[in-house]
């Protein structure tokens, strides 16, 4: 058989070879002219860790309540923070190594405020480990152009309530429509003026 001899086989293998080779020879090259050109990214891939602002104030979203930190397993989240006049957690400081980052994603999962969060940046490669520790302004800038739906809607300030008057202090001419509105009682040995005492003299005549 022709197949079995080691010549004629190497050629078959040869040719099947030759026919990817062919079949893409006469197709239109598929090539991405990068940097004009960039891949568009699926909506949740994990890239760049990057701290969210508010859209109105432009303040972080970041209540400084560490959860992240303590959820990161390879400590690349680092938090500096005090306590305000208001007993509030206040930022002083947030870092991300992203050297040591494994893009696992629980930070995001973890924060309640919609304050940090993995988007589909993959461009910031540099010359020093040093450049991938982003502080909080770099965290901070990498994340102003993201859209982001907020995990739970924004409670709106409780109204004020209406200031309640003293109990004694009760307005004079607001005790005096009440009296007023009272039917006068006629006096019980009040007697009608105009009443005829005659007809029972009258009476008596008749009976006499
Ligand atoms: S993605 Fe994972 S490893 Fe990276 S900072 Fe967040 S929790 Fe840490
Ligand atoms: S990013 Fe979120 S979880 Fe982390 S400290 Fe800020 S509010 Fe808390």
């Amino acid at each position: 058989m022709a197949y079995e001899n080691p010549f004629w086989k190497g050629i078959y293998n040869l040719l099947v070879g030759l026919r990817v080779t062919l079949r893409h020879l006469f197709t239109p090259a598929i090539t991405l002219q990068y940097p004009t050109e960039r891949w568009e990214m699926p909506e949740r891939s994990r890239g760049m860790v990057v701290l969210l602002s508010d859209k109105e104030t432009g303040d972080l979203n970041c209540t400084a309540c560490i959860l992240c930190q303590k959820g990161c397993p390879t400590g690349a989240i680092q938090i500096e923070r005090h306590k305000g006049e208001d007993k509030r957690w206040k930022l002083d400081g947030f870092v991300v190594d992203h050297t040591i980052c494994c893009y696992c994603g629980i930070c995001q999962e973890a924060c309640n405020f919609d304050a940090l969060m993995l988007v589909p940046k993959y461009e910031y490669s540099t010359y020093t480990k040093e450049e991938l520790i982003f502080n909080t302004a770099k965290l901070q800038e990498m994340g102003l152009d993201v859209e982001y739906t907020p995990k739970r809607p924004k409670k709106k300030p409780a109204p004020k309530p209406a200031a309640k008057p003293a109990a004694d202090a009760k307005p004079k001419d607001e005790a005096a429509p009440a009296e007023a509105a009272k039917p006068a009682e006629p006096a019980a040995e009040s007697k009608p003026a105009d009443k005829p005492e005659a007809p029972a003299e009258e009476k008596k005549e008749g009976e006499a």
